[in-house]
């Protein structure tokens, strides 16, 4: 910091992302990629589209992605918001529907970028306790609020509520804004999508990055009623009219139509991801019940942060956060069943 930055910058706390080593010796079980490429017909997109129209500046509206997302979901275009990776949906999502002297809620233990947001855009929050078992205390977010902010299925734990709890919660005051993060919910989650004609101030958030192995596009969206669409538009024009370059709303737009290269990587992943929970019981792991692309872990007799340097000097990186009720934790991304067999292998000598 120095004497330039604006007051409010001087107090504020970033988020802090996940390493990207720029060797490629690791294997990066750290940040929730896919282990698998992005859809081959998708890659075509976005090539053919490399050409002499990158003159022109892109549709503001996307209305082809938009398109593609709303033939995918079955809901009207008018339904649909497309940003910058999910994390500019959900930046935009809090000057569009929070005031700063209503408290929001949120869970003690979530998506980190939430309290960074609300300290940026100086919304007033709440944070509700998970409860021992990391589960959803549906109760406390029912109370009357400024709005709620809830990670289905939640990061970094992986667990997942029912749609039941949901609704629960939206129906509880229809006065405020829940906005449901589903980054995960495609690896084998439920999705509250089908929830948005019945309820107008459910706004459901996803992501391109996890399920549809375009993290490096960035590419989000969010659905919901047309009323909250119009909110994010709003924001959108006030910051920025071109969020989603011409070459990315090509490439994402057939990455949604290619249905069935995405139902396959899903698949596989779910499928290494039990098969791992599985051997790391077997060691004596707690593994949270996950329906993510990836594992909330803690031994009982190894401290995390042991093993989390451990794995670094074997070339294996996971996540691990500074928070008290987690700091016993790691967060493993699913990988390719050959990084999980290395994964396995190499934690298991260092528990044994
Ligand atoms: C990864 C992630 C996002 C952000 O995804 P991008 O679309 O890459 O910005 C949002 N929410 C949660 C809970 C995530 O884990």
């Amino acid at each position: 910091m120095n004497k330039y930055w604006s007051r409010r910058l001087a107090g504020l706390v970033p988020y802090t992302p996940g390493e990207q080593p720029r060797d490629g010796v690791f294997i990066k079980l750290n940040t929730n990629e896919n282990p698998y490429p992005p859809s081959p017909r998708a890659i075509a997109a976005m090539k053919d589209s490399a050409d002499a129209d990158l003159r022109l500046y892109p549709d503001p509206t996307c209305r082809d992605l938009r398109a593609a997302l709303s033939d995918f979901y079955r809901v009207t275009p008018e339904e649909v918001f497309a940003g910058n990776g999910s994390d500019e949906v959900l930046a935009f999502a809090f000057p569009a529907f929070f005031d700063p002297a209503r408290p929001i809620l949120f869970a003690d233990i979530t998506y980190s970028f939430y309290p960074v947001y609300a300290n940026f855009f100086g919304i007033a929050y709440k944070t509700l306790p998970l409860d021992a078992g990391f589960g959803l205390p549906v109760d406390a977010f029912c109370q009357k609020s400024g709005g709620v902010l809830l990670a289905n299925p939640n990061a970094p734990t992986g667990k997942a509520v029912t749609l039941s709890d949901i609704e629960k919660i939206l129906a509880a005051d229809s006065e405020r804004v829940v906005i449901v993060d589903e980054a995960y919910v495609d690896f084998g989650a439920e999705s509250a999508v089908p929830l948005i004609r019945k309820y107008s101030n459910l706004l459901v958030v996803q992501t391109l990055s996890k399920s549809r192995a375009l993290a490096g596009l960035r590419v989000g969206y969010a659905l919901g009623d047309r009323g909250l669409i119009r909110a994010l538009e709003t924001v959108k024009n006030a910051f920025n009219s071109y969020t989603i370059d011409r070459t990315a709303q090509r490439c994402a737009a057939e990455a949604i139509r290619d249905t069935a290269y995405f139902c396959e990587i899903c698949e596989n992943v779910a499928k290494t991801r039990d098969k791992t929970a599985k051997r790391l019981k077997d060691m004596g792991f707690r593994v949270l019940d996950s329906k993510a692309n990836f594992l909330f872990i803690s031994h009982e007799r190894k401290h995390a942060k042991a093993l989390l340097r451990a794995l670094r000097a074997a070339g294996i990186l996971v996540r691990w956060f500074d928070h008290p009720r987690i700091d016993n934790f790691l967060r493993v991304t699913i990988g390719s069943p050959a990084e999980m067999d290395a994964f396995c292998e190499k934690i298991e000598a260092f528990v044994r």
